[in-house]
């Protein structure tokens, strides 16, 4: 079977692009002006546009500005001189469609340490207010709306006309170009990868700044940060030092291996990341909960225990593909197939795919701990509003549609052997269940 690049049907790209470009921006706009402006509240927001109509959109949807431009510049640059010129290991990813390797600077958790240092040192000595971020958090997003669909033509534009690799390529219609995206691994020069930067240092690093910064916020409003607050901003930020920690590893996976850089992943990461994902901190902002101690480390407990098993899946992967499954799983050998497939170049390669471990519990196991820890997150803000709740949802629905596209793309790719896979571990994510 050969690994090719994903076909995407030009009716549902039309369909996702149009939901997207319809839904998604002014659903980030909703979303803040309801966690800052309306209380967390769906219906107050939607009475005040019942009463105002549509100009009652248009004057809540805020402009970009110049601070906002200014806050976004400084934190993009600042990030981007980061992946550049802090040292790391040299790590090579996975073999691409058509046979090559890319290779990474693997600097993500000293850039990572810098980022979130530099922030609370500015704050500390007065250098520059956090909650300057908070205050103008709606002109961000807008700004971010905007320039990230530019930013995207850029990328459209570049993989026409100077693609930095031989995966890159146009299937002849603009609108899946675009979308999709042309290029697999777009860097600029030869070391500036395009991907990490819009996915790792700028998406899944503002989401811990933006953590940091309600959390700040909050305390600069009520004089003390209350404990679900706390229990709120430690477990995102666990999860993402989780992420940095395992960087490399994320270079390895569909994101990066597999979806190319276009609109719907790099906007995404650009602007429904800092939007959507910090969510319940938004709204915990206003609304400072006290759990209580016994509630707020039995939270904090279950949380950090499931950042942990979702590690530990793709640790487990990973460690069993680096070491060709010879390393143990739980304490014994590993269960494993062994799987051909054919690139798109025609080479014969194989994979191996194991089948204990947590991998042997479920295709996407863990996919389970990665929404429950989204859950042990957002509970602090208790059940008063569903808006906070969104991300948990979103996530679910992201994940399902996304094992059903992983195992679409590994049944293409290792055929028989996929379905021996599929045969010996049967449930798609949730054992006994689906
Ligand atoms: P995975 O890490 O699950 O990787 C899937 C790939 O692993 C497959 O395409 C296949 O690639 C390989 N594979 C599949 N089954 C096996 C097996 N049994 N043994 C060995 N290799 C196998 O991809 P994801 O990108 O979905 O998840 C990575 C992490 O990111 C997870 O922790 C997930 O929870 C998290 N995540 C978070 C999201 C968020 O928005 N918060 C969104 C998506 C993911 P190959 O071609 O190499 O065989």
């Amino acid at each position: 079977m050969a690994e090719s690049k994903t076909v995407h049907s030009p009716i549902v790209t039309y369909a996702s692009m149009l939901s997207l470009l319809s839904f998604c921006p002014p659903f980030v706009i909703l979303l803040w002006y309801t966690m800052v402006h309306a209380d967390g509240s769906i219906s107050q927001t939607w009475l005040y546009l019942r009463e105002h109509g549509l100009q009652g959109f248009v004057d809540m949807w805020p402009k970009p500005t110049f601070t906002a431009c200014k806050i976004i510049f400084c934190y993009g640059a600042f990030e981007a001189a980061l992946q550049l010129l802090l040292p790391g290991k040299r790590v090579e990813g996975p073999i691409s469609p058509t046979g090559n390797r890319p290779v990474y600077k693997a600097n993500g958790m000293q850039a990572y340490f810098v980022t979130l240092i530099t922030y609370l040192g500015l704050w500390w000595f007065g250098i520059f207010n956090p909650a300057i971020v908070y205050d103008h958090l709606g002109e961000i997003y807008s700004t971010l709306i905007v320039g990230s669909f530019i930013f995207c033509i850029f990328l459209y534009i570049k993989g026409h006309v100077a693609p930095s690799s031989s995966d890159s390529g146009s299937c002849g219609n603009f609108i899946i170009d675009f979308y999709w995206g042309m290029e697999l691994y777009p860097r600029i020069g030869k070391n500036f990868d395009i991907k990490v930067f819009t996915n790792c240092r700028f998406g899944m690093m503002s989401w811990a700044v933006l953590a940091l910064t309600y959390c700040i916020k909050q305390y600069e409003m009520y004089g003390k940060v209350a404990d679900s607050m706390l229990v709120n901003t430690i477990l995102m930020v666990v999860y993402v030092t989780k992420f940095f920690w395992w960087e490399a590893g994320y270079w390895n996976t569909m994101d990066i291996a597999h979806d190319r850089a276009g609109f719907y992943i790099c906007w995404g990461c650009l602007v429904w990341v800092p939007s959507v994902y910090t969510s319940p901190g938004m709204y915990l902002v206003n609304h400072p909960v006290h759990l209580g101690i016994q509630l707020s480390l039995y939270i904090l407990v279950a949380g950090i225990l499931c950042i942990y098993i979702n590690y530990d899946c793709d640790r487990q992967r990973q460690e069993f593909r680096r070491t060709n499954g010879k390393g143990l799983v739980w304490g014994k050998p590993p269960s494993k197939i062994q799987a051909s497939y054919t690139t798109t170049s025609g080479e014969s390669k194989t994979s191996l795919l194991l089948t204990s471990g947590w991998w042997g519990l479920s295709r996407h196991f863990h996919y389970v701990p990665e929404i429950l820890a989204a859950f042990f997150w957002t509970v602090p803000a208790l059940f008063n509003h569903f808006l906070p709740y969104f991300y948990v949802i979103f996530l679910t629905i992201l994940l399902v549609d996304r094992a059903k596209r992983d195992d679409d793309r590994c049944r293409s790719k290792y055929g028989k052997y996929w379905k021996t896979y599929c045969d010996k571990v049967p449930y798609r994510i949730v054992p006994g269940i689906y």
